[in-house]
């Protein structure tokens, strides 16, 4: 099967030009080039991907130097593992050389040797990314598809490309799932017995792996799929017994997207995702992936507050009572609590601190203060701290008031 003019059709004309400079650069450095991966899969489906991967048969450093000196794009070399990353204009175009892998123990990374295409297709995770398509000008468009990925996408199946894949790289388990549900397709009945056998090999991906799956599974336009499919597979709770995927997560999650920019989402969706756990099993989380400083404190953060919420149950608060309650947690963890709350009166409360209560400044600052006759020391804070609080409560609103209330408190401390 012949895929010239698909690609034609499909690719915006400028990273056109630049696989096709590619392939006549392969061929003087009589190299074999390939598109790989989610780009076929994807051209397939109709669906826009123009991250492109390409596999050298060959050096993929030698020609990503030849293309990036005569295309003007901008290299990045990775030596050790024989890739190249291009950037061209908004384009970024990943070549490797092809290679083999060898799992020494499950879950370990794998050895690296340089390869032919077929070695590097059968490393791969699922049928469905195991295509290739030749960009070398003898044969270019031929589709080489040696595990009937295409067959599969017809079918839509997910299906991996031998019986140990799930045994080498358990990460595979979470990525069939994210497949599954970002294309609507279904794990093909063998792959779904493997995978299931397999679920107790996720113990042995580092916990760097697991977070990155799950960050991925979190990056999909409706995550909440993957997480239901996975509890229900029974492979949420070998992460942690107490993951739930029901449907307070998919309600939550999609408040969430509602209110937070995709990029901010994922950290906002481990948040919600971790909202059931007391604090043992939310310590056991963070070690078992790892997790940054950042994000662990927006979840721990996240819990604490959590317990403090029914304090903010009251109908008649000052402003600055919600503030002085609020100030020490991370802004992330209080968005979650405003989602996860049931009480309408918490979540006026908490969105009223993340909209404005957080951004109140006083107009006057410590060198105002001190011109305007506080003495240098404690008082500066204290009159500083009482600017803030009738700021907050709305009792001040502008600098003249602001001065106005410093006059006041002087003649107090004057009088006392
Ligand atoms: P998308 O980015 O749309 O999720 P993609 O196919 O581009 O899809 P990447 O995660 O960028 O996905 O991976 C590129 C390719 O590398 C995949 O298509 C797959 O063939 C291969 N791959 C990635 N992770 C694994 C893995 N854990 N095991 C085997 N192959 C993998």
């Amino acid at each position: 099967m012949n895929l010239a003019t698909q690609i034609e059709q499909y690719l915006p004309r400028q990273l056109l030009e630049l696989v096709k400079d590619i392939s006549e650069q392969a061929a003087e450095q009589e190299q074999r080039v390939y598109l790989v991966g989610g780009v076929v899969r994807d051209m397939f489906l109709g669906y826009p991907n123009f991250d492109l991967d390409l596999v050298v048969e060959g050096d993929a450093l030698k020609l990503a130097q030849q293309v990036a000196e005569a295309s003007h794009a901008k290299l990045l070399t990775h030596h050790r593992f024989g890739t190249a990353k291009l950037r061209y204009r908004d384009f970024t175009l990943d070549m490797a050389t092809a290679r083999k892998e060898t799992y020494a123990k499950p879950g370990a990374l794998p050895t690296v040797t340089p390869s032919t295409l077929n070695d590097d297709l059968i490393r791969r995770d699922f049928s469905i990314n195991a295509m290739a398509v030749s960009l070398t000008p003898n044969d270019y468009g031929e589709l080489i598809d040696p595990h009937q990925g295409k067959s599969d996408l017809e079918h839509r199946l997910i299906r991996i490309l031998h019986p140990r894949s799930f045994c080498d790289d358990a990460t595979r388990i979470l990525r069939a799932v994210r497949y599954e549900q970002r294309l609507g397709f279904g794990i093909e009945p063998r792959t779904a017995q493997l995978l299931k056998r397999d679920i107790p090999m996720l113990d042995t991906i580092s916990g760097d792996r697991i977070r990155h799956e799950l960050e991925l599974i979190f990056k999909e336009k409706l995550p909440e799929l993957a997480i239901k499919r996975l509890d229900n597979l029974g492979v949420l709770s070998k992460i942690s017994l107490s993951l739930k995927g029901d449907g307070w997560i998919a309600e939550k999650f999609d408040r969430a997207r509602r209110l937070k920019k995709p990029h901010q989402l994922p950290m906002l969706y481990f948040c919600l995702l971790i909202y059931s756990f007391s604090e043992n099993e939310i310590e056991q989380f963070l070690t078992r992936l790892n997790t940054s400083a950042t994000l662990s404190r927006a979840m721990r953060d996240t819990l604490h507050l959590k317990t403090s919420l029914p304090l903010l149950d009251k109908p008649a608060m000052k402003p600055s009572e919600i503030y002085y309650l609020l100030r020490e947690y991370e802004p992330l963890a209080v968005q979650a609590n405003a989602i996860a709350t049931e009480s309408p009166i918490v979540h006026q409360h908490l969105q009223l601190f993340l909209t404005k209560l957080r951004y109140v400044r006083t107009s006057l600052n410590g060198g105002d203060l001190k011109r305007l006759g506080i003495p240098v020391g404690p008082e500066i804070g204290q009159v500083l701290h009482a600017l803030h609080k009738a700021k907050l409560d709305g009792e001040v609103k502008t600098r003249a008031g602001e001065k106005k209330l410093v006059r006041s408190l002087k003649n107090t401390w004057h009088t006392c």
